[in-house]
């Protein structure tokens, strides 16, 4: 009887998030020690539709585990939103005979994917690489432990600054519908408060608690912004705050810095494992999930949680933010 080997895909998509190469290489490396053919698909969905697939060796992953970024690539592609671009891309992986795709990116991303499973008959395995952590049925995505560090890295600078001059600074982080970035990154940078999208900002309330600050003698302060909260950034924020309260402030947007760069420790096992269990589970022929993490552990969870809703924060965060930068 023949046997045809087992062919396996991956590619990253949407924003790119330092560690998405740990899990590339992983998901490459094991499929190979499987016994699978393993291939890499550049420049996501688009190059999908360009036919950008190679087949690849373990040892073309090598040297990559260090680098931010993704080695292949990545994209936004309108035609694949669109039904005749989805249809083209299934007929690409079936003329390719790839058995299995496993995509790496966001929650736009896994969309994409679980929508491609209506006309592709391959079995499809998210791994959820976003700086953001804004994943809802995992407690962690790829890429969020190097950019709070990049962040928290940058503010202590700012902060030496805030001191010598005795201001207030607004720093402006990545989250344009996630406060999960600025909350780690105000409670590890000792913020005295944190603005974000999914809670409604009280500019007074916040007014009072930095004006009670400096009467209890804080002689500066940091407020770290979320890039989406309702106010519209740290710019407007601070325009409003002076105009409206007279209290000054000075801005600092951290920008693209915080998602490229030398992935942190965290971001590299997490990867790999990621990376990993995503051949495993299409080993035991699961489809439409990703590799989520569960109190802990690496379970599959289907798609379709990670695209349902919004990832929520702790509000008990947000007010412990408060209380330990008072
Ligand atoms: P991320 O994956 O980081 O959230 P995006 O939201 O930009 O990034 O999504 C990446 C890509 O996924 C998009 O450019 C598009 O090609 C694809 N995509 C997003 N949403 C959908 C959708 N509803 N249907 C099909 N493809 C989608």
């Amino acid at each position: 009887m023949y046997y045809s080997t087992m062919k396996v895909a991956v590619l990253t998509s949407g924003g790119d998030a330092p560690g998405m190469n740990a899990a590339a290489r992983a998901f490459i490396r094991r499929a190979i020690w499987e016994g699978y053919e393993a291939h890499g698909i550049y420049h996501g969905y688009e190059g999908l539709l360009a036919k950008e697939i190679k087949k690849l060796t373990s040892r073309d992953v090598g040297m990559i585990i260090n680098q931010g970024g993704t080695f292949l690539g990545t994209s936004r592609s309108e035609r694949f939103k669109t039904d005749e671009g989805r249809q083209e891309a299934a007929d690409i992986l079936k003329a390719k005979k790839i058995d299995a795709l496993c995509v790496i990116g966001g929650d736009g991303s896994f969309r994409g994917a679980l929508n491609l499973s209506e006309v592709y008959k391959g079995q499809i395995v998210g791994i959820p690489g976003t700086i953001d952590n804004d994943i809802p049925g995992t407690e962690y995505t790829i890429g969020f432990d190097t950019a709070v560090e990049t962040a928290v890295w940058a503010i202590d600078k700012i902060r030496d600054t805030a001191l010598a001059h005795g201001r207030l600074f607004l720093v402006e982080v990545m989250g344009r519908n996630s406060g999960q970035i600025a909350l780690s990154v105000a409670l590890s940078c000792g913020a005295e408060d944190v603005v974000i999208p999914e809670e409604k900002n009280n500019i007074e309330g916040m007014v009072k608690r930095i004006r009670e600050g400096r009467e209890k003698g804080k002689r500066f302060g940091i407020i770290v912004v979320a890039e989406g909260h309702d106010e519209g950034g740290a710019i407007k924020l601070a325009q409003t705050m002076e105009k409206d309260y007279g209290l000054e402030s000075k801005v600092s947007i951290l920008g693209h810095i915080q998602r490229g760069g030398t992935p942190s420790s965290y971001d590299r096992v997490w990867g790999s494992r990621m990376g990993e269990a995503a051949v495993r589970f299409i080993k035991n022929q699961y489809t439409n999930v990703f590799t989520a993490m569960k109190g802990g552990q690496l379970v599959p969870a289907y798609l379709k949680e990670a695209v349902s809703g919004i990832r929520t924060v702790e509000p008990e965060m947000v007010q412990l933010v408060r209380i330990v930068g008072s």
